[in-house]
């Protein structure tokens, strides 16, 4: 008999708990270790009290302070599926070096495991997203007639990066699905308030309703709700931000996916029958499909592709370290709208969505030269569907380009006219997003610049940025823009 130890990011049944019982660890320790959003503990401390007592008998739950002390507890060997951390996955060795686990077993979290994709990459010179997402479509046939897409076209990102629509508030889409909180809410609640004041934990941001699903039942639920009414609105607008409308028609699946509570290949197989049966769009769908098992898979495998160092890369030297209200999330000083925005969704829920991430808090950090391990852990702590294997892809190669260029080929950094037209930001904003220079010079365009002049020698390989460097010498007044930024660094804008 071998019980079966699961971590808290595998708690759906794709799981197999098996005959022979479960284990499931609160450990203190790694709840104090860092300052996570208040919100990401009530998620993660819900879901595993949650799976727990759904198996009853069969399962057992323990409160210590670290993983290694629950086993010595536990008293008999266990298997585990590979976790998702170098960190858990050099533990889980440990452990099987002193027979404390019996087994590790390939994860069913995502479509295609570790050694397909080595097999995959094999002695490719780039491993590309789009290649990756093609191999994945045939692979799973989603979206494709024979060997062909769908539609004739792999990618309908063309038709998917509309602006928001002209003088709306919010998108005319039906809300997202919200949980109702039940008693293992009220009691982990209590047990994070009395945690914080004993000083066991020192939680970054506000608590508030819970918004995301921790059961395979609420998750289901979300994913019905999402397929059925918000996924044929989820294309068009995927890019775009609204001041008034937090969620506009994303699917706020990444909690439960990344709780492992979905099967990824079950969330895509919905999406692709709904376009089947009529009732999704064919752009919307592909939209999400490629977000799923495309981008999500993706980073996954590039965060065991490009090994442990790859964390600490940082090929444009930025070195400032993140300034005390961007850190805490204060935005009392911020009259920047878009970053206002941004970092009161962070502090008020954990969660933004993907274009404020990287184009409006990402960007700020690149422009402004953000340290980008100091970043990932800043993303990964403060967001609530953040973890180690999900941040260095998106943090440190998409977002920061600190990797030279290994993962995206160009860096995702824009002046505010991007911004101004994807969102309804600028309007009320003191800035104005076509000045650069002066009082009230956008922080973003003005940032831009200042950018290109301080990495043009690093990026100057880059063909992809040969323009916008060329652009930079025909500014009469960059040098002005270049000190009013350096003056201005370190403030809230
Ligand atoms: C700087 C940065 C940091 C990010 N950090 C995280 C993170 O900590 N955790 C996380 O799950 N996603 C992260 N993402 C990806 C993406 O922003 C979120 O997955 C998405 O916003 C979650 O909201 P949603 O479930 O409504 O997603 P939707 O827009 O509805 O997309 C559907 C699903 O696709 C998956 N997905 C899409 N893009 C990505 C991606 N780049 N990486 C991984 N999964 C993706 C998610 O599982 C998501 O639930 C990050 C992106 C950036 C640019
Ligand atoms: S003007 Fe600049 S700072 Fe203000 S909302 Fe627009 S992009 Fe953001």
């Amino acid at each position: 008999m071998t019980r079966r130890w699961l971590f808290a990011d595998q708690l759906g049944p794709h799981f197999e708990v098996g005959a022979d019982g479960v284990l499931l660890v609160e450990s203190r320790r790694a709840l104090a270790r860092r300052p996570f959003h208040r919100q990401k503990l009530h998620l993660v401390l819900s879901a595993l009290r949650h799976r727990a007592a759904e198996l009853g008998d069969s399962a057992v739950l323990m409160r210590t302070d670290t993983y290694t002390e629950a086993l010595h507890e536990l008293g008999e060997p266990v298997r585990v599926y590979e976790p998702t951390s170098y960190a858990a996955e050099r533990l889980v060795r440990r452990l099987q070096v002193a027979a404390v686990v019996e087994d590790v077993d390939p994860t069913p979290g995502f479509s295609l495991s570790r050694e397909e994709f080595a097999a995959w990459a094999g002695e490719r010179r780039r491993v590309r997203m789009e290649d990756f997402y093609r191999f994945q479509r045939l692979r799973l046939d989603l979206l494709v007639e024979g060997e062909r897409p769908a539609g004739g076209r792999w990618s309908f990102d063309e038709e998917n990066r509309e602006p928001p629509p002209r003088g709306a508030d919010r998108l005319d889409v039906p809300a997202p699905y919200r949980p109702r909180e039940d008693d293992i809410d009220a009691e982990v609640r209590d047990d994070l308030d009395r945690w914080t004041r004993e000083g066991h934990l020192s939680p970054i941001g506000e608590d508030g309703p819970r918004l995301f699903a921790v059961t395979r039942r609420e998750a289901l639920a979300a994913l019905d709700r999402f397929v059925t009414k918000r996924l044929g609105a989820f294309g068009p607008h995927e890019d775009a931000m609204l001041h008034g409308d937090w969620a506009m028609a994303h699917s706020l699946l990444s909690v439960p996916l990344n709780l492992g509570l979905l099967d990824p290949v079950e969330v895509v197989d919905r999406a692709t029958q709904a376009y089947r049966d009529g009732d999704a769009p064919l752009a919307s769908v592909e939209g999400f499909v490629r977000q799923v098992i495309g981008w999500r898979e993706y980073v996954w495998h590039l965060y065991w592709h490009f090994g442990p160092t790859y964390r600490r890369r940082n090929a444009l030297a930025a070195r400032r370290s993140l300034p005390d209200w961007f850190d805490r999330l204060e935005t009392d000083g911020v009259d920047a709208a878009c970053l206002h925005d941004a970092l009161t969704g962070v502090r008020e829920r954990g969660w933004v969505h993907h274009i404020p991430r990287l184009m409006v808090l990402g960007n700020w950090a690149a422009q402004r030269g953000y340290h980008p391990d100091a970043l990932t852990e800043w993303f990964q702590t403060r967001f609530v569907d953040g973890y180690d294997w999900v941040m260095t892809a998106n943090v440190v190669g998409m977002s920061q380009h600190a990797d030279g260029g290994a993962m995206a080929t160009k860096p995702y950094v824009s002046g505010g006219a991007y911004i101004d037209r994807m969102s309804d930001y600028c309007g009320d904003c003191r800035y104005d997003p076509k000045k650069r220079l002066g009082d009230d010079a956008c922080p973003f365009t003005a940032g831009y610049w200042a950018y290109l002049d301080r990495n043009a020698a690093r990026l100057e390989g880059n063909h992809r940025m040969a323009r916008p460097l060329q652009q930079r010498h025909r500014l009469a007044d960059l040098e002005a823009v270049v000190a009013q930024e350096r003056r201005r660094a370190a403030a809230p804008p």
